[in-house]
C-alpha cells in the first residue's frame, strides 16, 4: 500500500508561515552582507579561510533548504502568489551571495602558501578541493568596482531575456484542428499511435512558431552576446572553455567524446532508416517520427507494482538501493501523478543538510514512467552517497550528476528486457535506442548549433531565417540521411529552453557524456559483479570532490581517449544491431 501519493515536505518547512523558514531567509541575508568582512582586519589567514570554508558552507545549507522548499512548492502549485513573492526575493538575495562569494576567491586567489594553510586545519583539508579550486577561479574575476553593476545590468540583460523566454513560451498556443493548445500537450503527439495525429501536430507546431520566432531570435542573441562578453571580461578565450572549466571538464575530453560519437554517427543513422522503414517511409525518418512508438505492446504498472519491480530489481544486485526505493515508497519521498498545476516531467531534488531528497514524476502507468522512477531514484541515491562529504564538495557538475541516474536506468531496462517476450523486448529495444538517439545524436546536433550561434552573434544579431537555416545545417550533420531531408525541424531552437538559460551554455553536451559515462559504469559493474558495488557507491561519493578526469579514474575510465567513448558506444551498437535482427524478423 502506497501512503499517500503526495510528498512529505515538513523535514523543511511547515509551510509558508513557518517562522524558521523567514528566519533562515534573513540569517542568509546578514551572511552575505557581513561576509565580505572575513577577510578584512589583522586576523591571520588560517582564521579568514577556516571562517570563509564555515560561512560558505552555512550559506550553501540555507540557501538549498529556503529555495529548494519554495521550488519544490512551486513546482506543484505553479501560480501559487506567496511562492512567487518568495522566489523574487531569493533571486534578488543570490547577486548578494555571489558578490560576498566573490570577495572570499578575490582573498584566497593572492594568498601565498595555501598548500600550508590547508595543511594545518582539518576543516581546510577535508574542503581541500573547494579551497584549491578558488584559488584557480580567482584568476577569472570580473573587476571588482565593475562586478556589481555588470550582475545588476545582467538583470536586464541575459536574464531578462530568459525571463522573456519563458513568458513567451509559457503563453504560447498551438492552432490545431481549430483548436488553440497548449505547446506541450501538442509535443506530447509525437508519441501518438496515429501517424496522421503525429503529423499534424508537426506543421502545426513548426507554423506556430511564426509568431514568436522574431522575439525568440532576439532572446537566443542577446543571451549568448552577454556569454560572449562575461567570458571576455573574465578573461576565458572563448564561451566553450569557461563552460568547461566551470564543468571541470577538459578540452582533451571533449574532443575524444566527440570524435566518438561522429564515428558512430552512421550507426545511428542505420536504426533510424530501420525504423523508417518499418512505419513505411523511403527517404529516412521525418522528423514527426523519431518519437513514434513501434509493436503494440502496452503493459500498464500500476504504483505497488512500479515498487515492486523497483525494488526486486536493486535488490538482488545491490541491496542497500533497493532497500533505499522501498523506503522512498514508504516515507513519502515521491509526489507521483499529474495535477492540475503541477509542472510537467520528473526531477529530484537533494538536501544535505537533511540527507534527503524529494522527487517529483508524472506517473500514469507505462513502463516509461517506471524507467523515470529508476532513474529519479537514481539521482536520490547518488545524493545519498554526497551526504558522506562536506556540503562545498556534494555538488557534482553537470556531466557526473547523470552517473547514477543512467546506471539505474540501464539497471531496470536490462533486467526486464531479459526475461520479456519477444514482441516486449523489440519495443523495450526501440524506446531504449530512441532516447540513446536523443541524447548522442541530437545533443550532437545542439551543440554545433549553438557553437554557430555563438560565432555569428560576435558581428550581427543572427535573424530567425539564418538560425532556421544553420538549425537544418546542424541536423544534417548529426542526423544525416537518417533523417528525411525535406522533413526536418529548422525551429528546434525556439523550442528547447537550454539555450536560453543566462549563464549557462552548451547545456548539451553534459548530456551526451552523463549516458556514456553511465553507461560504461554499468558496464564496470557487468564486469564485475558486486565485487564492483562498494567502488561504485564510493565514486559517487567522489563526484563533487575532484576533476571528472580524476573521478573517472578512480573506476579506471580514461575519459581522455576516444577508446573509451566507443567502448561505450559500443553497448548501443549492440542494441542497434539487435534492434534490426528483430526488424527482419518483423
Ligand atoms: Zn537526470
Amino acid at each position: 500500500m502506497i501512503p499517500s501519493s503526495n510528498w512529505d515536505l515538513s523535514f523543511l518547512y511547515r509551510d509558508f508561515d513557518d517562522p524558521k523558514l523567514e528566519s533562515d531567509i534573513e540569517t542568509i541575508a546578514k551572511l552575505a552582507a557581513e561576509g565580505a568582512a572575513l577577510c578584512e582586519g589583522a586576523k591571520d589567514d588560517l582564521v579568514k579561510l577556516e571562517s570563509i570554508v564555515k560561512t560558505a558552507e552555512e550559506l550553501t545549507d540555507l540557501i538549498m533548504n529556503t529555495h529548494g522548499y519554495v521550488q519544490l512548492r512551486l513546482s506543484t502549485d505553479c501560480t501559487n502568489e506567496t511562492g512567487l513573492q518568495y522566489m523574487d526575493r531569493l533571486s534578488n538575495l543570490m547577486v548578494e551571495v555571489q558578490l560576498c562569494q566573490s570577495a572570499w576567491i578575490r582573498y584566497i586567489g593572492q594568498l601565498k602558501g595555501l598548500e600550508d594553510l590547508i595543511a594545518a586545519s582539518e576543516t581546510l583539508k577535508s574542503n581541500a578541493f573547494i579551497v584549491r579550486e578558488y584559488q584557480q577561479e580567482a584568476k577569472h574575476m570580473l573587476a571588482p568596482d565593475m562586478e556589481k553593476w555588470m550582475l545588476r545590468m545582467s538583470l536586464d540583460g541575459g536574464s531578462a531575456f530568459s525571463k522573456l523566454r519563458d513568458r513567451l513560451m509559457g503563453s504560447h498556443t498551438v492552432e490545431l484542428n481549430g483548436k488553440d493548445l497548449p505547446l506541450p500537450a501538442v509535443r506530447g503527439m509525437a508519441y501518438d499511435p496515429d501517424p496522421k495525429v503525429r503529423k499534424e501536430a508537426y506543421e502545426a507546431e513548426l507554423k506556430s512558431y511564426q509568431k514568436v520566432e522574431n522575439s525568440m531570435a532576439f532572446c537566443i542573441a542577446c543571451i549568448k552576446g552577454e556569454a560572449q562578453t562575461m567570458c571576455e571580461a573574465k578573461g576565458y578565450s572563448d564561451v566553450l572553455t569557461q563552460q568547461l572549466s566551470d564543468s571541470r571538464m577538459d578540452r582533451e575530453t571533449l574532443d575524444a567524446m566527440l570524435t566518438a560519437i561522429r564515428e558512430a554517427l552512421p550507426d545511428f543513422r542505420r536504426y533510424l532508416k530501420a525504423k523508417a522503414k518499418l512505419l513505411g517511409h523511403e527517404n529516412g525518418l521525418p522528423f514527426y517520427d523519431l518519437f513514434a512508438p513501434v509493436g503494440s505492446v502496452s503493459k500498464r504498472y500500476t504504483v505497488e507494482e512500479a515498487r515492486a519491480l523497483l525494488v526486486d530489481t536493486f535488490a538482488k544486485v545491490h541491496p542497500a538501493i533497493g532497500s533505499f526505493i522501498d523506503q522512498a515508497f514508504e516515507n513519502r519521498w515521491i509526489d507521483m501523478y499529474p495535477a492540475e498545476g503541477k509542472e510537467g516531467g520528473a526531477f529530484c531534488e537533494g538536501f544535505h543538510a537533511h540527507g534527503q531528497s524529494r522527487v517529483l514524476t508524472n506517473f500514469v502507468g507505462s513502463f516509461s514512467d517506471v524507467s523515470t522512477l529508476a532513474h529519479e531514484l537514481g539521482h536520490a541515491w547518488h545524493d545519498r552517497c554526497l551526504s558522506t562529504v562536506p556540503t562545498l564538495m556534494a555538488d557534482p557538475p553537470m556531466p557526473l550528476a547523470e552517473t547514477a541516474s543512467i546506471f539505474n536506468e540501464t539497471m531496470l531496462n536490462n533486467t526486464v528486457r531479459k526475461t520479456a517476450d519477444p514482441a516486449t523486448r523489440f519495443v523495450l529495444l526501440e524506446n531504449s535506442l530512441m532516447e540513446a538517439t536523443q541524447t548522442v545524436v541530437d545533443i550532437y546536433s545542439r551543440f554545433l548549433f549553438e557553437s554557430a550561434v555563438i560565432e555569428a552573434r560576435k558581428t550581427h544579431i543572427p535573424s530567425a531565417a539564418e538560425l532556421n537555416a544553420m538549425m537544418l545545417d546542424a541536423q544534417e550533420q548529426s542526423y544525416g540521411d537518417g533523417l528525411d531531408r525535406e522533413v526536418r525541424h529548422p525551429s528546434m531552437w525556439v523550442n528547447k529552453c537550454h539555450y536560453y538559460f543566462s549563464g549557462l551554455n552548451f547545456y548539451n553536451f553534459p548530456y551526451a557524456f552523463g549516458l556514456l559515462f553511465g553507461l560504461g559504469v554499468y558496464a564496470k559493474f557487468q564486469k564485475e559483479g558486486s565485487a564492483f558495488i562498494p567502488q561504485y557507491d564510493a565514486l559517487l561519493a567522489r563526484c563533487g570532490s575532484d576533476t571528472i578526469a580524476n573521478v573517472a579514474a578512480s573506476v579506471g575510465i580514461d575519459v581522455r581517449s576516444a577508446a573509451y567513448w566507443r567502448s561505450a558506444l559500443d553497448i548501443v551498437r549492440g542494441e542497434i544491431e539487435e534492434f534490426l535482427t528483430l526488424c527482419d524478423q518483423q
